[in-house]
């Protein structure tokens, strides 16, 4: 129940629903471990290893680095193909995603972020789209990409997504396949971009003294695709690179790169020197010349290509 006196609090509006909509949630789970039942087998594994891939590219690249956060240009035929990658996850739709991403990085840590840990682990690592507060997607957070109807159609109707992903490892594996590929790789993806919101916000060290509680963790970083440098990201969030130095392993980042030499992505926003030399850099003068700067291109952002 809410407290007056933390404004931390979770209002009663905040708690674990446990009606329809988040049944297909905890069935998911059962249905992952059901996967363990199968006989071994390396195509099981070849299976969700591929799912895992395709769909952790789709949200890392394509709901977080692109549509949350614009760190870099693409055509619009690819950007539907980001959307639909990360639609594979059922993380819900990517306008939904990316809007309340931007909440998240608009209010970090303070009262009005939604899933800062400081309202509870758990909370900001599932319970908090699991209550009925954050259902609707924050057309306020997110309004240039809302124009294209194929993107408002997928944020509308995003199970397809999954749908289809389940559909097709049932027609090309099987029952196997359906459980590995399908039902625990969905479980597994959630999860590893969930640790982003919970257990980068806690666990980790802090390169930037940001003013929020984020981390660097290499760990998460391997399980998410580069997204575990999350104080790197907090610290220059318009960049498509999270891992900055060499060393900081960040595989969005390299296939990126790898697709910009082809043409399918170009202007990939790195952080500039000042970042990588000093802790102590402009944070938040970097980050409103930043932010004026992406408003100003809000208008052109995709090309028709
Ligand atoms: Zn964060
Ligand atoms: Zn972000």
């Amino acid at each position: 129940m809410a407290n007056q006196d933390d404004p931390y609090a979770r209002g009663p509006d905040e708690q674990l629903s446990l009606d329809g909509a988040s049944v297909p949630f905890w069935l998911l789970h059962l249905f992952a471990v059901a996967a363990f039942f199968f006989p071994f087998r390396w195509s099981n594994v070849a299976a969700f290893a591929v799912a895992y891939c395709l769909g952790t590219f789709g949200i890392m690249a394509g709901y977080h680095r692109y549509f949350s956060h614009r760190s870099f240009k693409t055509g619009r035929v690819f950007q539907f193909v980001l959307a639909a990658l990360g639609s594979l996850t059922s993380q819900k739709g990517v306008l939904w995603w990316s809007g309340h991403h931007r909440n998240h990085h608009k209010y970090s840590d303070t009262p009005l972020d939604i899933h800062s840990p400081k309202r509870g682990f758990f909370w900001s690592h599932a319970l908090w789209f699991l209550s009925k507060k954050y259902v609707a997607t924050s057309e306020s957070q997110q309004r240039e990409f809302a124009k294209y109807p194929e993107l408002a159609f997928l944020n509308d109707n995003w199970a397809i997504g999954p749908v289809v992903l389940c559909a097709t490892m049932l027609a090309l594996g099987g029952l196997p396949w359906l459980f590995w590929g399908g039902f625990l790789a969905i479980v597994a993806m959630w999860h590893a971009t969930f640790t982003v919101n919970s257990l980068a916000h806690v666990w980790g060290t802090r390169r930037y003294e940001t003013t929020d509680t984020s981390r660097n963790n290499p760990l998460l970083a391997l399980i998410t695709f580069g997204e575990g440098w999350h104080n790197n990201h907090h610290h220059y969030q318009s960049s498509a690179r999270n891992g900055f130095f060499w060393w900081e392993v960040d595989v969005t980042f390299y296939v990126l790169k790898a697709l910009s030499w082809v043409g399918v992505v170009w202007d990939l926003r790195v952080p500039p020197a000042w970042v990588l030399e000093g802790a102590a850099g402009p944070t938040r003068q970097g980050e409103a010349a930043a932010v004026a700067e992406e408003e100003e291109e809000a208008a052109g952002v995709a090309k028709t290509g």
